[in-house]
């Protein structure tokens, strides 16, 4: 299927650069373009291998009838001009999952991830416990290692756990996991997708070739997924924090089909979101036959995905948790509604304008804000308004110092910004790379 072909690989980047590599075994004639410079090496390797990379703001000058694919990169946009060309010119356009997807052995076992919100966190908590059950498994889609990149590495057998986006599964057709994870849906991406209607349209298709020996893992207490899914063809299984599912909780214990799996003072890993995060891992590996006490090992170690209210250290009586990936005041409120006790809050970053009202009503346990950033002026305003002591400071280290030196033992202090990065850091992982440090300084 995709052997002898003219391809055109519309934007590099690690897919585009992966899939090429991937191809260009298989004596297809090859075609990459991006606006943007890429890594030197990526092209001189891609290079060697026969593949062509020419940098340019035109590819459609670049198309023709002589190709027989297109490979888009999920992050472009499906009415880019070379995509409608390529549609005029009766091209076939798929992304670069759906080529990989193909060369997976028959056999392997396929676990897929999607969802508006904890797809990372739950395709690494699958994948943590398949790993710890003894077996072959492979890590990739969204989560940094492109398909492409580990399917040669699959055996007969082998489980393969993905995380999809819903930009991922716009150009998929014959993708079919074994199982497959609809987290939550939630009105995002509407820039990408144009409406919510259109958005629900492209996660269902991680559904789209199930039949009742798939199995679908969905939240039953989130309407848009329960209301979307009531047609699919899948083997529905349902978890819910809320109320009785399949897999559901009860008097502080995780339950999954009437057994009990474990207790939620067993888990390290904090909050609701993160609970259902894990009845979803749960749910798809028992499939695979795991055992309460390999989810117990796991879940009494797991500290969370990087960055995503990851546990970082106790100090002095003080824990400290990294939620740096909490860009938005809707993921601050989430992190807030999963402590009971005092927390200091690192609130901060840059400045979109935005409102932090929605705050108001999580700041139950915030005994103390402390604010830096390009923001920090209109979080101490919102502050003094909620009648929470908040100090201003410059820079996240100094604001750690700060709350370390202010609070209490048994507190927890946690960088839960509500704000993008990119006032002071490259990126939201940098931000939670300097928070660490800054609290290992502290011991
Ligand atoms: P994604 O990969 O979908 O962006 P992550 O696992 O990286 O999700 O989590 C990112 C943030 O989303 C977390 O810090 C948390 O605030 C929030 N989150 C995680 N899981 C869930 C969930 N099941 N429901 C709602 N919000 C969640």
């Amino acid at each position: 299927m995709f052997k002898n072909k003219k391809i055109f690989v519309l934007g590099m980047a690690r897919s585009g650069y992966e899939v090429s590599k991937l191809l260009s075994k298989y004596n297809n004639k090859i075609l990459v373009t991006d606006k943007k410079e890429q890594d030197i090496k990526h092209i001189e390797e891609l290079e060697e291998l026969g593949v062509t990379f020419i940098q340019s703001d035109d590819p459609v000058s670049l198309i023709d009838s002589s190709f027989d694919l297109v490979i888009k990169n999920p992050g472009i946009r499906y009415d880019h001009p070379l995509i409608l060309k390529a549609i005029e010119l009766e091209i076939k356009v798929v992304n670069e999952v759906e080529v990989a997807y193909h060369f997976l052995p028959k056999d392997a076992f396929v676990i897929a991830v999607t969802g508006a919100n904890g797809k990372t966190t739950t395709t690494t908590l699958v994948y943590e416990f398949i790993k710890a059950m003894g077996k072959r498994v492979h890590l990739g889609g969204n989560i940094g290692y492109p398909l492409s990149q580990i399917v040669e590495q699959v055996e007969i057998n082998d489980a393969v756990v993905l995380e999809i986006s819903a930009q991922q599964l716009h150009d998929c057709y014959d993708f079919n996991p074994n199982v497959s994870i609809l987290t939550n849906l939630v009105p995002v991406h509407i820039d990408f997708f144009g409406t919510y209607e259109n958005y629900i349209d492209h996660k269902l298709r991680i559904f789209m070739n199930h039949n009742s020996k798939n199995i679908a893992i969905i939240n039953k207490s989130n309407k848009d997924s329960y209301e979307s899914t009531k047609d699919i063809k899948s083997n529905k299984i349902y978890f819910s924090s809320t109320e009785e599912a399949d897999c559901f909780i009860k008097d502080g214990t995780i339950y999954y089909k009437d057994e009990k799996i474990i207790n939620l003072n067993e888990i390290r890993v904090k909050g609701m979101h993160n609970y259902e995060n894990i009845m979803c891992a749960i749910i798809a590996t028992k499939e695979l036959g795991i055992s309460n006490e390999t989810i117990k090992e796991v879940l009494n170690k797991f500290t969370g995905v990087e960055h995503r209210m990851e546990f970082v250290a106790k100090i002095n009586g003080r824990d400290f948790y990294n939620d740096s990936k909490a860009t938005n005041v809707k993921s601050t409120e989430i992190a807030l509604n999963a402590f009971n006790t005092p927390v200091v809050l690192l609130l901060g970053g840059l400045d979109r304008g935005h409102s932090f009202q929605d705050l108001k009503d999580d700041l139950t346990y915030v005994t103390h804000i402390v604010c830096y950033g390009e923001t920090k002026n209109r979080i101490k305003e919102f502050a003094d308004e909620c009648k929470i002591d908040c100090t201003v400071v410059d820079t996240l280290e100094e604001a750690t110092r700060f709350a370390y030196n202010i609070s209490n033992g048994g507190d927890t202090i946690l960088l839960s910004p509500a704000c993008a990065s990119w006032d002071q850091f490259d990126d939201f992982e940098k931000r939670g790379e300097t928070f660490k440090e800054a609290v290992n300084s502290l011991e």
